[in-house]
């Protein structure tokens, strides 16, 4: 168990399109494991490979308190509905967007055990499914926000 440093935006690993697991190696699992203790250390829902500086297809989600999803190779395969709301990200400290993502997702993905598993999401499990899996793409909440918030906006938020 390990604590990952969380690459930071304007780092290139961040803009890269990650490669696929072939092999679920014990590397693979450690990997899971310490993004894991990372996201949580960090305070955070949801973490993907490329923000611990790893190019590959791995998302680590956890929007309810000791339900954590191991998506290894996840894709998006429905969307429904729209939805607008506020959005962060560990690798842009400081700041949040208005983002406008679907209401539901479905997602399939490998876990641990290669087994091919489906996910279904609402509200902020759905957001986090497309931020996470944006980021696998080097894609980030920043380029397809509606807006980021102001210092102003933030301060509010925080007080
Ligand atoms: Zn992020």
């Amino acid at each position: 168990m390990a604590k990952l440093n969380i690459v930071k935006i304007g780092d290139d690993t961040l803009r890269k399109v990650c490669r696929p697991v072939e092999i679920i190696t014990p590397r693979i699992l450690q990997l899971l494991d310490d993004m894991v203790d990372t996201m949580r250390a960090a305070d955070g829902v949801g973490l993907a490979a490329p923000q611990v500086g790893v190019l590959r297809r791995i998302v680590v989600i956890e929007v309810e308190e000791g339900s954590v999803l191991e998506l290894i190779n996840p894709e998006i395969i429905e969307v429904k509905g729209k939805n607008e709301g506020l959005e962060g990200c560990l690798s842009l400290p400081g700041q949040w967007g208005i983002v406008t993502r679907p209401m539901y997702v479905k997602v399939r993905a490998l876990n641990r055990y290669g087994k091919v598993v489906e996910y279904e999401g609402e509200d902020l499990l759905a957001r986090c499914f497309c931020h996470e899996l944006d980021h696998l793409d080097g894609k980030l909440y920043c380029d397809v926000a509606d807006r980021m918030l102001t210092k102003d906006e933030i301060e509010e938020l925080r007080g």
